[in-house]
């Protein structure tokens, strides 16, 4: 069987929550024999790190609120100075968040956080997110937008995620505006059971989602492959360690933690124990479900199955480098309301941008940054249109470098030093650049 080697993990920060979400097995105990209670240990996550030099990203968030780790800001510190990037993008709910880590978010550049709202107000909202308080949570997301303004920084990518429900789906166009209000990107989400207050506007929610169907099994007759059908590859891309070590695969199994150790056997080791090697097997078509590997008694593996849709190396392959984001800083020159930003790949020579289909739209003193998503490392360069009076724009050109490590970087782009052009430098009628970057936001 393939050996693997991931430069990615997920690790539960936390296993508490304090909410009580009527689906959620952490609220109602399902987690508890299987994971047990606890917070992510500072030494153990040191440890994890410095024994594994091979791991690039950490994802914190899974079936706990990883701001109730009390060593939270500490280790934020440690893999930031590691060139280690983390993310909470699984979800977090961000009711309770000391000060100190709302300021360390920023300071130590976490790549997003996923914060989970489902309603515009505090009555829909707190109906699936028993125990939460919308106020406070907002409090807290523009609390980071200060720090993240105060540092000049664009991280950490705030997203505002909201699962879909009968009794939330009309607020779903008042909480894009809040979002959009707050510069989050907004993400509406299928429900995972439909038997608690499924939609009632199917139609609505086909078009509010932009994913044609209204729930997860009108999603996979559509596109014959299920809605999260990317949690398996976590199996070969990004293991899910328990808060302990213990190793769960991806982020869904709660039920029985592979019988392995990641603080033990170290990534690699632990990511090619035999029984997680025989779980890729089976998810690719190539061994028989066995009583004692946990994909045996999950849904997603029967989907598989029943289609003989087996996990492909494409697929895989294609995920594996997804983690990385740039985000451009623009500096404001004197007047400029607005930028046009394109990004491509190499240094020279620069390509003839058609500037009506071309790039995205920056507006100064509104927008954080301009992300990206580099196909590598490597050089790239930035071009700037800024639009002035008299219907003259200027162009501004800028060259930089995306390092290996750390998988986010920022990029000043100082439009009053860098070396101003005019547009005519540029041949308009020549076919369009081609940016082969992925717009993220
Ligand atoms: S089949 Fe289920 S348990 Fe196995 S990797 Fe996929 S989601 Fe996880």
């Amino acid at each position: 069987m393939k050996h693997v080697r991931p430069s990615a993990i997920q690790i539960d920060a936390s296993s508490h929550c304090q909410l009580a979400c009527p689906l959620c097995p952490t609220a109602d105990g399902r987690t508890r024999p299987g994971l047990g209670q606890g917070h992510l240990k500072l030494a153990d996550f040191r440890a994890l790190l410095d024994r594994n030099p091979e791991i690039r990203h950490v994802e914190l968030s899974n079936y706990g609120e990883m701001f109730l780790n009390p060593q939270l800001t500490e280790m934020l510190a440690y893999a930031f100075e590691r060139g280690v990037t983390v993310s909470g993008g699984n979800g977090v709910n961000l009711n309770n968040v000391r000060a100190e880590a709302l300021e360390a978010v920023v300071r130590y550049r976490v790549r997003t956080l996923t914060c989970s709202i489902d309603g515009a107000t505090q009555q829909t909202y707190s109906k699936y997110r028993v125990n939460g308080n919308l106020e406070r949570v907002l409090e807290n997301i523009d609390r980071i937008r200060e720090h993240r303004r105060k540092a000049r920084s664009a991280f950490p990518v705030l997203t505002w995620q909201f699962v879909v429900f009968g009794h939330n789906e009309d607020e779903l166009a008042a909480a894009r505006e809040m979002a959009a209000k707050r510069g989050m990107s907004f993400l509406p989400r299928l429900s995972w059971d439909n038997t608690l207050s499924p939609v009632r506007q199917p139609e609505l929610v086909r078009i509010e989602t932009g994913l044609g169907a209204a729930d997860r099994d009108e999603y996979l007759q559509e596109k014959g492959s299920g809605y999260t059908r990317d949690i398996c590859y976590q199996l070969w891309n990004q293991p899910v360690l328990n808060w302990d070590g213990r190793v769960n695969g991806c982020c869904v199994n709660y039920w029985q933690p592979f019988p392995v150790n990641a603080f033990d056997a170290g990534l690699e080791g632990a990511a090619n124990h035999p029984d997680l090697a025989y779980a890729r097997a089976m998810l690719s078509g190539k061994a028989e479900p066995r009583a004692d590997i946990p994909c045996t008694r999950c849904h997603h593996f029967e989907e598989i199955r029943q289609a003989a849709n087996w996990i492909t190396p494409e697929e895989i392959a294609a995920q594996s480098d997804s983690l990385r984001m740039a985000a451009l800083l623009p500096e404001a020159a004197a007047g400029a309301r607005f930028a046009q930003v394109m990004v491509v790949k190499g240094w020279d020579p620069l390509p003839a941008p058609v500037w009506h289909t071309t790039g995205r739209v920056f507006r100064f003193g509104v927008d954080t940054a301009v992300y990206f998503a580099p196909s590598g490392p490597g050089r790239y360069t930035a071009v700037l249109r800024i639009p002035g009076a008299g219907g003259k724009s200027q162009v501004r050109i800028f060259r930089f470098e995306i390092p290996a490590r750390p998988l986010c970087a920022e990029i000043p782009l100082d439009t009053e030093q860098a070396g101003a052009d005019s547009e005519n430098d540029f041949d308009l009628s020549s076919s369009p650049a081609a940016p082969e970057n992925i717009w993220i936001l």
